[in-house]
């Protein structure tokens, strides 16, 4: 997505080769009008899809997600970092590490939320290993729905997630995707355009 890619040269930063900072748009201050192009981007690439809800990871995917829910006429479900266990039969949690803090906690749903009709897309800010994607489809499959797609924001191709999630049979959909990352110098994948 042309003007992601430009968003992402003009404002983005790179404290170390593995994480960019994109707090300008995404992460701290929230561009509304590219999160508003974001979510009918998603939800133009997903409409045969028969999406009934949105699912996102808390914080950071909120705002994107929310766009693409307002955009495909769904509800949103955000899943919840639970620093602890809980236990009830109605609570979903799978255990995942997290990219930034390098720390572990339970992404939590609760069951409720979801039904076995339900096609489900799960939209995130970043993908580096995989890790909170892949929890995210493991959540809505242990409580009966089926996951429709996967929508990136940002993926750092270079990272092994990607290749992670569509072994594992996902459909997945990255708006920019990261081929190299340094400090002087920020590369996209060529887009490949089939005529
Ligand atoms: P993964 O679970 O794929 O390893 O990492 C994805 C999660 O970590 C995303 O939900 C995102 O919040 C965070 N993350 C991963 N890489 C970056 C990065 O380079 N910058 C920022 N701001 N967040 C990242």
């Amino acid at each position: 997505m042309k003007l992601l890619e430009e968003k992402i040269l003009k404002y983005g930063n790179v404290p170390t080769e593995d994480v960019l900072k994109v707090d300008y748009f995404l992460n701290h201050q929230v561009d509304t009008v590219l999160m508003q192009e974001i979510g009918k981007e998603f939800a133009e690439h997903f409409k045969y899809k028969n999406i009934t809800k949105v699912a996102t990871i808390e914080s950071s995917g909120i705002a994107p997600a929310l766009m693409t829910a307002i955009a495909l006429g769904v509800e949103l479900i955000i899943l919840k970092k639970q620093s602890d266990k809980v236990l009830s039969e109605d609570i979903l949690q799978v255990k995942t590490k997290s990219f930034t803090k390098n720390t572990y906690y339970d992404l939590t749903l609760s069951k409720k939320y979801i039904s076995t009709d339900d096609n489900v897309l799960i939209i995130d800010d970043f993908l580096a290993n995989g890790a909170a994607a892949s929890s995210a489809c493991k959540l809505i499959e242990m409580a009966g729905g089926t996951v429709a797609g996967i929508g990136i924001v940002i993926e750092k191709s270079f990272q092994p997630g990607r290749e992670l999630l569509d072994n594992l049979g996902f459909d997945v959909y990255s708006l920019a995707r990261i081929s190299k990352l340094s400090p002087e110098k920020i590369e996209f994948l060529e887009e490949l355009h089939i005529c």
